[in-house]
């Protein structure tokens, strides 16, 4: 009896040690704390005839799982330039640093590490592939909007895979910053591919591929970001035909490869207090997880996929008076919070005044507010004020990080996520700790409270 316990030990060594991992997703959910996990599995749930429940993403199926803190090297909350570095490299910076200490000194990104001992690197997002997330796993510059110099360095990265909406400022704004990013890429020996059909062409030829939505060389507007799944139409780009683009291209040049995946657009529906559109976008990381899933169930002893985020956003809050939770409400919503402030501004540019009835037409196509969605005399009041003040040129529209946001769309988003009894403490971030979860491989290393230096030294520590 002691032999064979003795023999099975040494198995189960053996199977602990031969765990090579090959093949690493690296999901980051930018602004994306545990209640944007929960209240979109719960308002899945809601929308299925279930309120007291949830229905699972993915990620929180996966058997290992914990939280990491966010502060940054000079700030209470982190921006996502330094927690996205932290990510990239395991040392906290001051905010708006993205690749040094904050003092000038460069640090070396795991992306970067990897590349140099031979594995094929994929960067991709939902938002501009120069933005902070992405542009943390590659570039080094003390401010993050020094958009030409990110992308230029995204030119000298060397990395094989680059997905997402586009560059900002393709074109540069100084004299100095003369020549097209992306013909700078081509130069560099990058293939750019847009939308998913040309992409999969390209991805057959190409050395190294850039991935970008539809006519993106049109500029800094449209390779901005990916639109909101909420808004989505046939023929928008995904997350997940950028990673399914993605993984037959690493794997086909590679042994092994390191995939940065991030879901931007959560971040940017809460710095505007959207969650209707937040939930929609922490689905839609979703299903461009089920994709590496896919690929993880295929080789299970050598793939590893972690998921975190790199702060929370708007201070979500899952209750906001009593002891009751109506996420069912937001179902009505039918654009995201930044259509539909188009919309607003679109008729009061086509009307100087229009009628309280050409208001109420779009509240109730878009939100469904009277219709399905009860609206009190008070709160029609309250409405009826921003309309006054809007007729009167006196409407405060909101300038959130990405958007100014319309008084009139505001309000309506505001009331509505007030009725689903969602609250909201911030337009900004929060210090919320943030989620882990994990599958494969040394994947229990991430499991329990960590501080976000310790995530990225485990991913390598993971993979030797
Ligand atoms: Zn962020």
């Amino acid at each position: 009896m002691k032999r064979i316990t003795f023999l099975l030990t040494l198995l189960v060594i053996a199977i602990a040690v031969s765990a090579e991992v090959k093949y690493v997703f690296y999901f980051i959910g930018d602004g994306m704390g545990s209640n944007q996990v929960l209240g979109a599995e719960m308002y899945q749930s809601a929308l299925m005839g279930q309120p007291l429940g949830r229905v699972q993403t993915l990620m929180t199926t996966f058997p290992y799982s914990g939280s990491a803190s966010s502060y940054s090297k000079s700030n209470g909350i982190t921006d996502s330039a330094a927690a996205g570095t932290c990510l990239a490299t395991g040392s906290k910076t001051t905010n708006g640093t993205l690749g040094l200490d904050g003092e000038g000194k460069e640090l070396t990104t795991i992306a970067e590490e990897l590349k140099q001992k031979g594995w094929g690197i994929g960067i991709m997002t939902t938002v501009a592939i120069d933005h902070a997330t992405p542009a943390a796993f590659y570039a080094h510059v003390p401010n993050r909007d020094e958009y030409y110099k990110v992308g230029m360095q995204l030119t000298e990265s060397s990395f094989d895979f680059f997905g997402g909406a586009g560059f900002h400022h393709p074109q540069g704004k100084n004299d100095d910053e003369p020549e097209n990013l992306y013909r700078l890429a081509e130069k560099k020996g990058y293939t750019v591919a847009h939308g998913y059909e040309e992409a999969i062409k390209s991805a057959q030829s190409a050395e190294r591929l850039i991935m970008v939505q539809a006519n993106d060389d049109q500029g800094a507007q449209h390779g901005s970001n990916l639109p909101y799944a909420i808004d989505r139409k046939e023929g928008d780009l995904t997350l997940a035909q950028i990673v399914s683009t993605a993984i037959p291209f690493l794997k086909d040049r590679y042994d092994r490869f390191f995939m940065m995946v991030e879901g931007g657009m959560i971040d940017y529906a809460c710095h505007g207090d959207d969650a209707a559109t937040a939930f929609g976008e922490v689905w839609d990381m979703d299903e461009a997880m089920q994709v590496a899933y896919k690929f993880y169930l295929e080789h299970p002893e050598e793939t590893l996929i972690v998921v975190t985020a790199d702060h929370e956003t708007g201070g979500l809050a899952l209750g906001n008076s009593d002891y009751t939770l109506h996420l069912d409400m937001i179902q009505h919503q039918q654009c995201s919070a930044w259509v539909l402030s188009d919309l607003f501004t679109q008729l009061f540019k086509e009307n100087k005044k229009p009628s309280w009835e050409q208001v109420k037409q779009i509240y109730r196509e878009q939100l469904g507010f009277w219709d399905t969605v009860e609206i009190s005399a008070k709160e029609e009041q309250k409405l009826k004020e921003y309309y006054k003040a809007a007729c009167n040129k006196k409407g405060k529209d909101t300038k959130t990080m990405y958007k100014t946001i319309n008084s009139l769309g505001e309000a309506g988003i505001a009331l509505l996520n007030e009725k689903a009894h969602i609250g909201w403490t911030t337009r900004a971030h929060s210090a919320h700790a943030v989620p882990i979860f994990s599958i494969g491989p040394n994947a229990e290393l991430f499991s329990g409270w960590h501080d976000n230096t310790e995530i990225a030294p485990t991913i390598l520590k993971a993979v030797q």
